[in-house]
């Protein structure tokens, strides 16, 4: 059945009683309306209400005015809503990381509920609290046009996350939306807001196969939160209750103290009191009264459907009854400058969290929003810092908090205070400083390159469309306001659509991880088979085993032996499976599907129910086993010397070699791989305990945190932690050694830029280690014969024999040079035909 949001809109319409008549609207003399407007139902405890409290049905009625007794700012703000629902047993937990490393579907964390998909969410993972609030930075690259002009878009906004799981096994369900609602209305009451100023219009929502009924809720024209409650799950057969309900409330955190301060726009609050130093920093004068005007109306604006901004922008200078050039500047300062410490904070956010800007994947919007500050900076005029401008904005969301701007000196504004919101940014801005200085320089070279190609394509074309704007920015970097300000200089006019951002973000937001698929003919042989004993975990070092046969598998020419256990590790995790004998026939290869593990064989001997002597390569385990200890070990070595950006972005483990991709800004000095190569050692012979232990997800990322997914996301419930003492965990099902001490020397043997952003290593460790060695000591001596010298004078010999060589070549050439002067001109002549 086909579920989008307007049919369930409709049904639960229909079913209003069932779905949005709470006891607590009777309680507290809320009653059922219809707006005026758009004809949406909604709650209401003022009997004279019309509208729905939109703002598109009725202007903002809070901006000038103040809500409530308590002066609250932006942090304050979250203290308050966190300690009105300690009290009412929720448990506020830590914010997660913005780069959503524990799945596969996205780079970024877009809503609170995005902590909890899929596991906690499908009830395979318990919750790390219950009730609980979270204050969780959530990005959105799709409207950027729209930040710092509606007062409602951001890149980065923090979304106050109210959330709490409720099994079906807790029993008494009847009324489990009620007291939710209650401490909706419990908050804002907390907060100075009136019952009689909320409204909340009836919605639906559906998202990720699930749906339920939710509220928007208003105040005084502005939404300040909206309460979903995933109540159902959408099959074929139409809507089913879910055995856990899971109630996702978000609050806009930007919205609030706004909401109760009635400053202009919500910016002026969210970033105070960065924005008044940098506004005086950067001498920027604005007209406060155009300003104060358009905010009401702008923030009106439902920017979602409009085409054409400046058209828009002539109807409501018009309305404010100023001229449209005068209006347009004011905005046009307004976007640039709140865009800038919009893009910024979130670029603080997220190289905090270890992501990188690039051109691929995630990495690319965070390049793609830096440049555009650079970009409005420039054209601005504005000599902004973005380093300084990162350290304000850290430290003001750290908590040392600025209460008032120092006037005589103007420059340093930040006084502390206690209690901080996201201490953790202040302790990463070292590196956040060092990729920005590196992504600014990037940028400049760009913009060289660049004005290059623009002349090119200006020669050759004269009309350019979206589609080659699009390709020049993706694939050269070229911004189209840079090729429209070359190409009116030539008297040729481009036309940049008002969502061109939006357009070239969406290309990039989709995600992820191709997964790779299995027959469906296997799957289905495969199917009802039980779990396979992994002995290779039980023990690392076995051999030889014995098990029975479950089922031998002919399929397409491929024959497959599933056993009750086994000893071969299959492939997985970046390393390969183990090969070896089945009652002395060749294992091929050995792949996990499920929970089952199937050995491919080209021929085999054994049937069904009868027992088999598996027998492992052991020597090739052994080298994959190591190379695979010695991935762990450079990936933590690299961390610790090179930042918190470093992740491991691919591995490739065999009894060759290892392969190892880290995101970093640049390539390696000769100095940095000497030096992880030489801490690499040091770990083995310190003899590190490596640890293997299996336990709940929600427990691993609370002693480790998400560091743990460097191969990505791992499904289920419970996941192996594979710890070296000190230096490295991660949440890893490859096959590992107990101690450092077993994985032997390890060598790098190259170390390469293989893409914007990723630095490829190879290295061989163990035996490998020792043949690479010797590798090198037989050139070397192979060499030392030629020269009929001993090795160590091979460097000065070889320079001696170059030079002389060159000098010799030099006084060949001056011979020949010589002989042609001596030759009369006739011969000359004659040698040239020959
Ligand atoms: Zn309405
Ligand atoms: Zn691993």
């Amino acid at each position: 059945m086909d579920f989008d949001k307007k049919s369930l809109q409709k049904q639960f319409h229909k079913d209003w009683k069932q779905h949005y008549d709470l006891k607590i609207f009777a309680d507290r003399g809320f009653i059922r309306k219809t707006c005026g407007k758009c004809k949406r139902t909604f709650w209401v405890a003022d009997k004279k209400k019309k509208t729905c409290g939109d703002s598109s049905c009725e202007p903002y009625s809070f901006i000038g005015k103040k809500i409530g007794a308590k002066k609250l700012d932006y942090i304050d703000t979250w203290r308050e809503f966190s300690r009105y629902f300690a009290k009412q047993g929720y448990q506020t937990i830590p914010r997660y990381p913005t780069i959503a490393r524990w799945r596969d579907d996205t780079w970024f964390v877009q809503a609170s509920i995005y902590d909890f998909q899929p596991y906690v969410v499908s009830g395979e993972v318990k919750p790390p609290a219950n009730p609980l609030v979270v204050a969780q930075p959530c990005f959105r690259f799709n409207d950027i046009e729209n930040v710092g002009i509606t007062s409602r878009h951001y890149s980065g906004f923090v979304m106050l996350g109210q959330t709490r799981f409720i099994s079906t096994k807790m029993g008494h369900l009847e009324h489990w939306k009620d007291p939710e609602i209650a401490n909706v209305i419990g908050a804002l009451e907390n907060f100075g807001i009136e019952k009689k100023d909320l409204t909340f219009v009836e919605d639906a929502w559906v998202g990720g196969g699930n749906a339920g009924p939710c509220f928007e809720v208003f105040c005084k024209g502005l939404e300040v939160m909206t309460a979903v409650f995933m109540q159902f799950a959408v099959t074929d057969n139409g809507l089913k209750e879910l055995p856990l309900k899971v109630v996702d409330f978000g609050w806009g955190l930007e919205r609030i103290p706004w909401l109760l301060n009635g400053t202009g726009t919500s910016y002026e609050i969210t970033f105070d009191p960065v924005d008044k130093k940098w506004l005086k920093q950067l001498k920027i004068k604005q007209n406060k009264k155009i300003v104060e005007r358009f905010a009401l109306e702008a923030a009106r604006l439902n920017i979602e459907d409009i085409q054409d901004l400046d058209s828009e922008l002539k109807k409501i200078a018009k309305k404010i009854k100023c001229s449209y050039e005068d209006l347009k500047i004011e905005v046009e300062i307004m976007k640039s400058f709140y865009s800038i410490l919009d893009h910024t904070r979130t670029l603080l956010f997220a190289l905090a969290d270890g992501a990188l800007p690039s051109n691929t994947g995630g990495g690319y919007n965070l390049r793609f929003i830096l440049r555009r500050a650079l970009r409005l900076a420039e054209k601005q005029g504005w000599q902004i810092d973005f380093k300084e401008l990162a350290r304000d904005l850290a430290r003001s969301l750290s908590g040392a908090r600025a209460r008032q701007i120092s006037d005589e000196k103007g420059s340093e504004l930040i006084e502390a205070t206690s209690a901080p919101m996201y201490p953790e940014l202040m302790e990463m801005l070292p590196n956040v400083e060092k990729i920005l200085d590196v992504e600014i320089k990037k940028y400049a070279e760009t913009k060289q390159k660049v004005s290059g190609i623009i002349e090119g394509i200006l020669q050759k074309k004269k009309k350019l469309e979206i589609e080659d704007l699009m390709i020049l920015y993706d694939s050269n970097g070229v911004l189209p306001e840079d090729l429209q300000a070359s190409a009116e200089k030539k008297g040729i006019s481009i036309k940049i659509p008002a969502d061109f951002y939006s357009k070239v973000a969406a290309m990039h937001t989709e995600v992820k991880r191709e997964k790779a698929k299995t027959s469906s003919k296997l799957l289905a042989e495969l199917e009802g088979l039980p779990a396979t004993q992994a002995l290779y975990y039980e023990d690392v070092f076995m051999k030889e085993f014995s098990a029975k046969v479950l089922k031998v598998i002919n399929l397409d020419g491929q024959k497959y032996v599933i056993l009750d256990k086994t000893a071969f590790y299959p492939t997985g995790g970046g390393q390969v499976c183990d090969t070896g004998e089945l009652n002395g026939k060749e294992v091929v290869a050995v792949e996990k599907f499920g929970k089952v593990i199937a050995h491919l064989v080209r021929e085999t001997n054994v049937k069904e129910g009868m027992p088999v002597i598996g027998k492992v390569d052991f020597g090739k385990r052994l080298a994959a086993m190591r190379h695979h200890d010695a991935v762990h070990i450079v990936n933590g070595v690299a961390h610790a010397i090179l930042g918190h950006h470093i992740w491991q972005a691919g591995s490739e483990v065999t009894p060759e070699k290892a392969r190892l991709d880290i995101t970093h800004y640049a390539n390696l000095t000769k100095e940095e791989v000497q030096k992880i190569e030489k801490l690499s050692n040091e770990a083995v012979l310190s003899n590190l305990q490596i640890k293997k232990t299996n336990m709940p997800k929600q427990q691993a990322e609370k002693a480790y945190g998400f560091k743990l997914y460097q191969g990505g996301a791992v499904p289920g419930a419970d996941i192996r932690v594979v710890e070296i003492q000190g230096l490295d965990v991660e949440a890893c099902g490859g096959t590992h050694g107990n101690n450092s001490a077993s994985v032997g020397p390890i060598k790098i043997l190259s170390v390469k830029k293989i893409q914007d952003g990723v630095v490829r290593l190879e290295f061989v460790s163990g035996q490998k280690a020792i043949e690479e060695q010797q590798k090198v000591e037989k050139i070397l001596a192979d060499a030392s014969l030629v020269f009929n010298v001993p090795a160590e004078q091979l460097p000065k010999t070889c320079e001696r024999f170059f030079r002389e060589w060159k000098d010799l070549r030099k006084e060949v050439e001056k011979l020949k040079a010589e002989k042609a002067q001596m030759k009369p001109a006739g011969q000359q002549k004659q040698e040239q035909k020959k």
